[in-house]
């Protein structure tokens, strides 16, 4: 924490030389340790970064596909294995365990709808929960802290449950970690119906609200509707881009936070008073980039951009494709901030709005329809596309060698069950021919579209 605060207090000159030092350290770590960066680097010079033998820009970019083919030539810790760390993941009873003891594991379909699987040592968890001494400081200066602690910082996490996404993981470790915790954390699943999750929101009265983006959208229009009845002294986005902010802010009646974060690395960033969200740039390296990955100029918005976590030694990721189109801000923000700062225009899936049997709409949010199929045997990407007001193709790319008919009954079976506990018997699965497609004007891969046009 102490070093993430000098770091700051030193400006962009202290910043750079530690990520360069972190680069420097990670690059020769990952030809040392790691099979698969020994090869691709191959015909690069030996020598560090800092040294100038070597700059970022002369190491080829990896996408995730790549690295899970070569997953156990990727990890640097040879007890890791793709096919053990599948059976970890596929036992929910084992969210907020440590893999092996002491890796924190996660899966991911993330932007790219590609399946990942992603594990963390020790200090570069240890690295990510520093970095909420900025994020604190944050609400600090946003004097709600009096407004929190009041209330046992009771803080509500609506995520996806009953699997092992990074935020049930987060919060079922911490919870762990004391007895205070315990009591004040508390998981609300995204995949129970609506009005069960609106009925537990209000017997908890958290103090502190976190979900993605969607989640907080849905819950905005409960509480415009009366029947969310919680007063948050503060709310945070988490994950995907935030649409309206202000809005949100109105509906939810306070201050909302943004954290762009992902499975590879969290947090990436946090916002400022001035709407930027700035990078951990100490420990973080984010190169907003064209599809060629040509560097994308600062103020526009780049087809993709490369990640590189400087923290974690077990999994190197190392100009790393995360698929979300970002823009880089022109010049120091007017925060005072001297992290650099972007915004972040990419990832955002869609919520269904699906008609029940006598005709009330029924909202679904988009990971919670999603987490049943998640990890599917077969499946490679699925793609949810809304094709009438109770009507919904599903579209599949699976895996080498899966069968096609076998693959679409299990998933037909999977999301007729989630959507019948939603009341959603009714709701037609219609088995695409189609592939999954990229959609929008960045190009990016939504995993649920919703109707944009009633058909009639
Ligand atoms: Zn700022």
């Amino acid at each position: 924490m102490l070093d993430l605060l000098r770091a700051e207090h030193g400006g962009p000159r202290a910043l750079a030389r530690r990520r360069d030092a972190r680069l420097a350290a990670l690059v020769v770590h990952a030809r040392t340790s790691s099979p698969f960066y020994r090869e691709l680097y191959r015909g690069l010079p030996a020598g560090d970064v800092t040294r100038g033998d070597v700059s970022l820009r002369d190491l080829p970019p990896v996408i995730k596909p790549q690295l899970m083919a070569r997953f156990d030539d990727w990890v640097t810790d040879p007890d890791v294995t793709r096919t053990d760390l599948e059976a970890f993941v596929a036992d929910p009873t084992l969210v907020g365990s440590r893999y092996r003891g002491r890796y924190f594991a996660c899966t991911s379909s993330g932007t790219t709808g590609h399946p990942g699987l992603f594990v963390h040592d020790p200090a570069a968890v240890a690295c990510y929960r520093a970095q909420g001494i900025r994020a604190v400081r944050s609400t600090v200066n946003a004097g709600v802290m009096p407004a929190l602690l009041r209330r046992g910082i009771r803080t509500a996490v609506v995520v996806g449950a009953g699997g092992h996404f990074a935020g049930a993981v987060w919060l079922e470790s911490e919870r762990r970690r004391s007895r205070g915790r315990r009591r004040a954390y508390r998981l609300f699943s995204v995949q129970q119906p609506l009005e069960s999750l609106v009925r537990a929101l209000n017997d908890f009265d958290p103090a502190l609200v976190v979900g993605y983006p969607s989640a907080l959208e849905l819950l905005a229009e409960e509480r415009d509707a009366g029947r969310l009845r919680i007063r948050p002294a503060v709310v945070e986005s988490s994950g995907e881009s935030l649409g309206d902010p202000a809005r949100l802010a109105a509906s939810l009646g306070c201050g909302v936070h943004n954290v762009y974060a992902a499975s590879e690395f969290s947090p990436i960033a946090l916002d400022c008073p001035r709407g930027w969200l700035h990078v951990n740039s100490d420990w973080v390296i984010l190169e907003p980039v064209e599809a060629d990955y040509r560097p994308t100029p600062e103020g526009q918005p780049s087809h993709t951009v490369l990640l590189t976590n400087l923290a974690n030694r077990v999994q190197p990721l190392i100009r790393y494709d995360l698929g979300d189109s970002v823009i880089a801000k022109t010049g120091p923000c007017e925060c005072g901030n001297p992290l650099p700062a972007v915004r972040v225009a990419g990832r955002h899936d869609d919520v269904l709005h699906l008609d029940n049997a006598s005709g009330r709409t029924v909202s679904i949010l988009p990971l919670a329809v999603t987490a049943p199929i998640d990890g599917a045997p077969g499946v490679h990407r699925c793609q949810l596309v809304q094709s009438g007001r109770a009507e919904v193709r599903v579209r599949l790319e699976l895996e080498p060698g899966a069968a096609a008919d076998e693959v679409w009954q299990d998933v037909a079976a999977k999301l007729a069950g989630f959507l019948a506990g939603q009341g959603l018997a009714n709701v037609k699965l219609v088995r695409a021919g189609e592939a999954p497609e990229q959609t929008g004007a960045s190009g990016k891969f939504h995993q649920v579209i919703a109707l944009k046009h009633d058909p009639d």
